[in-house]
């Protein structure tokens, strides 16, 4: 297992926010502690514009760096541009590292899945996974799809791949909930799987592996997987019931698929983040 992570991503802070520093470094304390999983790290690779500007305005990435809050969940922090370009720059070598046949994770913040073309919402400044998406589409990649396991619809990532040839996402979340989107599918390649609150654990699986199987008939050559760990029982920002174990089968079912995958940090703000964490890794990398 390869780990994408820069410690630097812990700098920047909001008292009494909830995407708090605190979830990559108890994560990278635990799974440098840890010796089940063998890991190899590695740093994000360095952005140029014209990358991020295949899913972003100009307007947008002149934006990240005036200081003024975004919305009310997604303040404005110095050098918040950096920071987010940073996270991109992992999901860049996230896409490298699985083209050279390695099995991926990024552990960065800030997330992305929200974040529009022109739009910094939920926590979300860029979108990693877009952004991946439309590289690999850019350099050979024929058939791209994004899984999106995330508690919260991805609505950003579904706004920017909407109808963009040999890109599909998948995305299952809990409805009603942030950010109120996600209800339907959309265009001729976004898949919607909406959950209520409250789901059973049992039902839930089988939801995820309804959307996986419709995944697999579109046969794409590589899955970026939106890991997003609010779908937890003890998750403070969502009512979904999955347990740690329920992680590990994901992926377990994500590995059984045999396509070249990586897996990307959205969400999860649960003190138990690190464990649901390692129980993936476990199962993507089968021990
Ligand atoms: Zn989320």
């Amino acid at each position: 297992m390869k780990i994408i992570t820069d410690e630097h991503c812990t700098g920047y802070s909001y008292p009494g926010h909830p995407e708090r520093p605190e979830r990559i470094a108890r994560t990278l304390a635990k799974l440098k502690k840890q010796t089940e999983l063998p890991i190899t790290w590695a740093k994000p690779l360095p952005v140029e514009d014209n990358i991020l500007m295949r899913a972003h305005t100009p307007e947008h990435l002149a934006r990240l760096k005036e200081s003024r809050d975004f919305d009310t969940d997604t303040p404005y922090f110095p050098d918040i541009s950096s920071y987010a370009r940073a996270s991109v720059g992992a999901a860049l070598a996230a896409l490298k590292a699985t083209r050279a046949g390695e099995t991926v994770f990024s552990l960065m913040r800030p997330p992305g899945h929200h974040a529009t073309r022109s739009k910094a919402m939920g926590f979300c400044y860029l979108s990693n996974i877009a952004i991946s998406v439309l590289e690999a589409l850019a350099t050979g990649a024929k058939s791209v799809a994004v899984y999106d396991f995330d508690v919260h619809h991805g609505n950003g990532t579904e706004a920017i791949l909407l109808n963009k040839p040999g890109a599909s996402f998948f995305s299952i979340h809990q409805f009603p909930c942030y950010p109120g989107t996600g209800t339907r599918n959309v265009g001729n390649n976004c898949f919607n799987y909406p959950v209520p609150p409250q789901t059973p654990r049992s039902e839930y699986r089988h939801t995820l592996t309804h959307a996986l199987e419709h995944l697999q008939t579109l046969k794409p050559e590589l899955i970026a997987v939106s890991a997003g760990f609010d779908c937890y029982a003890r998750d403070p920002l969502a009512q979904e019931t999955l347990e740690a174990e329920d992680f590990y089968w994901l992926g377990q079912q994500l590995r059984r698929l045999g396509i070249p995958m990586f897996s990307l940090l959205e969400g999860g703000y649960s003190d138990d983040l690190p464990d649901l964490i390692l129980a993936y890794l476990k199962g993507v990398e089968g021990k």
